[in-house]
């Protein structure tokens, strides 16, 4: 590593931030310096090519010093589509400073025939959907906000999560499956005939490693509330990993 090379902050805490961050070191270990920063959530973190920051920054002035000190010149934004906190940040930083900021996303989830989506806009809203619609429902929202489930006192939940949280949820009756994506269709079958699913409670995250859920939901006939993307402020975006390699590679092009 040498100061020629480029401080590029990728803020992760995502499957498709790690399998980036590989990308990345491959195609340009002589040109960048890469820095995944994490949360610091997830107990054991699966392990990231590159160097690695975990825990917050400190609000937008955090973000705008720690920026200024490693004299971060890209940022791309691969975090999870419902961390909208994080990503609001990253983009007044990266304008206040005039780094360049992609993000990554996922490429949303579309309705097919024979779904039965209840979309809704939050977690209190999926509550109302849910009272009179299932008792058995899978749950796949994470463990935030769970409190505005607990007066379902009737309904029992499957929770899927990445590690198991060291306290008890604020839910009546649940079991916890820890299990990390990407996740088959026939695992998902089984999930749903093993446990006699009777709802899904999902996010619209969207991309590839978590849609097999919605597939198997179809076809057993299960309604689905899905609960909408929180809107961001307007950014470069692409769906693709291999569109925010060509991203870096022009940009560094401009610097040689
Ligand atoms: P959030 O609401 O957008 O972020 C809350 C605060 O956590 C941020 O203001 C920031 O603290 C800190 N933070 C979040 N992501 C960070 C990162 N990559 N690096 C450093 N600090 C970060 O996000 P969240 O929903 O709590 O999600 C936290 C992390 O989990 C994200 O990295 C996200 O990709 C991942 N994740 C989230 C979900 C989800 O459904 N929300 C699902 C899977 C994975 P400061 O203000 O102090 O900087």
């Amino acid at each position: 590593m040498t100061r020629d090379h480029v401080p590029l902050l990728l803020l992760g805490g995502t499957g498709d931030a790690n399998a980036l961050a590989r990308c990345l070191i491959n195609r340009f270990q002589d040109r960048i310096m890469l820095t995944t920063s994490i949360a610091g959530r997830t107990a054991e973190p699966a392990p990231i090519a590159g160097n690695l920051r975990s825990g917050g920054f400190g609000g937008v002035e955090g973000l705008l010093a720690y920026l200024r000190d490693t004299k971060t010149a890209m940022i791309i934004d691969a975090t999870h589509p419902f961390a909208a906190q994080i990503s609001r940040n990253a983009t007044i930083a990266s304008k206040v400073l005039g780094i360049p900021l992609l993000r990554l996303t996922r490429v949303p989830w579309q309705r097919q025939p024979g779904d039965r989506w209840i979309e809704v806009a939050t977690m209190t809203e999926a509550a109302v959907a849910l009272a009179p619609l299932a008792r058995r429902i899978w749950l796949t929202t994470g463990t935030n906000e769970l409190s505005t489930l607990s007066h379902l006192s009737d309904a029992w939940f499957l929770i899927r999560m990445i590690t198991r949280p060291q306290e008890a949820l604020p839910l009546s009756d649940y079991h916890l499956l820890e299990a990390r994506g990407p996740f088959d269709l026939a695992g998902e079958r089984a999930l749903i005939s093993r446990y006699r699913i009777e709802a899904l409670l999902t996010k619209a995250s969207g991309g590839r490693a978590t849609a097999a859920k919605l597939t198997a939901a179809r076809e057993a006939g299960i309604p689905v509330v899905m609960i909408a993307r929180p809107t961001l402020p307007d950014a470069a975006t692409v769906t693709e990993p291999e569109a925010a390699l060509d991203w870096i590679a022009r940009i560094l092009e401009t610097r040689r």
